[in-house]
């Protein structure tokens, strides 16, 4: 972590201030934010997704720039008095774009879902809205006359997105039904090859060549290894496909020169979308980066699919992205992608397989089904033992997505509070002694027994590993 103890020590001040104001008010909550705190002190977090902000980071999302209305994008807002909003966005989009080395950043979605349906209907409005206005002779959709309005609207509804499968890894909001996605666009989706469970560009490109989509996505959850985005771009090129690259998983990969040149995404995605919780450790919410002939389009994020810009949150962001331009973040994203081999090949090395053979990125997916359990079952049992974990579908699962065979975890959040190589082969036992240990209950995809004594030692363990590397260490809440 970046905070030191001065930092802390005046944090404690200010935190413990805070809590007994708010306890003033409704002590439940005061109650619930010190128990959190303790909760996540406590357990080993390998919940892929998951991280530890700074406390500059938390500590700027709990301002008055929350209570500033300020629809608009910088210097041409809808309301008065936004100088500071503006100051704080301007920030932001500017340690954004110096950090991703993006054309242009736009810092307001409120989340991952919101920065992708930014770019989605950004990518509609430049490539299908635009040539119909310029069509039918106007500047603005408003002045369309009604029959070719309702031509546009169907013309809006009726394009095809290309994404990769749920059970591959990609995310709910590549196109797939039960989101909002899913019912824009048509959807299809490539897989990974059978054998090898990788990425099989070519069968990438012959569905694009099939399926001509509007827009290629790449960017996923839960496949664990990187992606050539140069390739994906030429797939894209030769089908006439805007290319969309979801880094929400791994932009601290990308912060942290991780992955540079074919496997970064920004310079090859016509737009890049991302959150900013996860890898890269900032508050939570998204962000979008793109190219300059799609920056208008973003830019109208908000009113088209986004609320009121939160200012508090996007001061929160500036601070996270003024973190990660510090050289000590690339030191951090380059010990989270080496504590996932490290992970992985202590994983491997007591018999667990993994989806495709190990990592090289942040995150693992443990196949369950060769210890006869579900992830459902393997998440709880871990969840047991002091280990918080997700379940997740790996490539064709014969358990589906609520019971799934699958356990995801990553690297990020421990990386944060200092474990290394030697802490994560550690973590690999205490990991393949519980789910060796469950036993599944033959009635249920739910149930399954684990011998209390496992659980209190491998929570014992787990306790001695996190007190050698404590979580705000020198917070105290009093
Ligand atoms: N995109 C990807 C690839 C994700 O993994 C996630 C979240 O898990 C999202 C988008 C959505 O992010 P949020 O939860 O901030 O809406």
């Amino acid at each position: 972590m970046t905070d030191d103890s001065v930092t802390a020590n005046a944090a404690s001040a200010a935190y413990r201030n805070a809590l007994e104001i708010i306890s003033g008010v409704e002590p439940g909550v005061a109650t619930a934010i010190r128990a959190e705190l303790a909760d996540q002190r406590a357990s080993l977090k390998l919940i892929a997704s998951e991280n530890y902000a700074s406390l500059a980071v938390l500590l700027t999302m709990g301002t008055w720039l929350s209570d500033k209305y300020a629809e608009g994008t910088i210097g041409h807002r809808f309301y008065a008095g936004c100088r500071n909003v503006d100051t704080v966005e301007q920030l932001a989009a500017d340690h954004a774009k110096a950090l991703f080395e993006a054309p242009h950043a736009y810092v307001q979605p409120h989340s991952g879902i919101d920065a992708n349906l930014v770019a989605f209907w950004a990518i509609l409005a430049q490539r299908i809205e635009a040539p119909a206005l310029a069509e039918a002779g106007v500047r603005h959709v408003n002045d369309l006359a009604e029959d070719d309005w309702e031509q546009l609207r169907r013309a809006l509804g009726d394009q095809r997105a290309l994404g990769m499968s749920l059970d591959a890894g990609g995310h709910l909001t590549h196109g797939f039904r039960p989101n909002i996605s899913g019912k824009m666009f048509h959807q299809r989706s490539y897989g990974t090859d059978p054998e090898t469970e990788l990425l099989d560009y070519d069968a990438v490109r012959a569905t694009a060549r099939e399926f001509r989509p509007l827009v290629l996505i790449a960017g996923y959850s839960a496949y664990p290894r990187k992606i050539n985005y140069a390739k994906m771009r030429e797939i894209a090129d030769e089908v006439g496909a805007t290319l969309m690259v979801d880094m929400a998983h791994f932009a601290g990969l990308v912060a942290g020169k991780v992955f540079t040149g074919d496997f970064d995404p920004v310079p090859h995605a016509h737009v890049t979308t991302t959150t900013t919780h996860k890898s890269l450790r900032g508050p939570r919410g998204g962000m979008v980066l793109c190219q300059p002939e799609f920056a208008d389009a973003v830019d109208r994020g908000c009113p088209m699919v986004l609320g009121g810009p939160l200012g508090h949150i996007i001061a929160a962001k500036a601070v996270a992205l003024a973190e990660a331009r510090q050289p000590a973040f690339q030191t951090y994203a380059k010990r989270v992608a080496a504590n996932a081999l490290a992970f992985a090949e202590g994983l491997q090395r007591r018999g667990v397989r993994l989806v495709t053979g190990g990592t090289d990125n942040h995150l693992l997916l443990i196949d369950v089904s060769t210890y006869g359990l579900t992830g459902r079952q393997a998440e709880s049992a871990l969840l047991d033992a002091g280990i918080v974990t997700n379940r997740n579908s790996i490539p064709r699962d014969p358990n589906g997505a609520w019971y799934t065979s699958g356990i995801r975890i990553g690297t990020p959040a421990l990386t944060s509070r200092g474990f290394g190589l030697d802490e994560f082969d550690q973590v690999a036992d205490l990991i393949v002694g519980v789910l060796s240990a469950t036993t599944p209950d033959g009635t249920s995809k739910a149930k399954y027994s684990l011998p209390e004594g496992v659980a209190t030692k491998t929570r014992a363990v787990s306790a001695e590993l996190l007190a050698a590397h404590p979580l705000y260490p020198a917070l105290d809440l009093g």
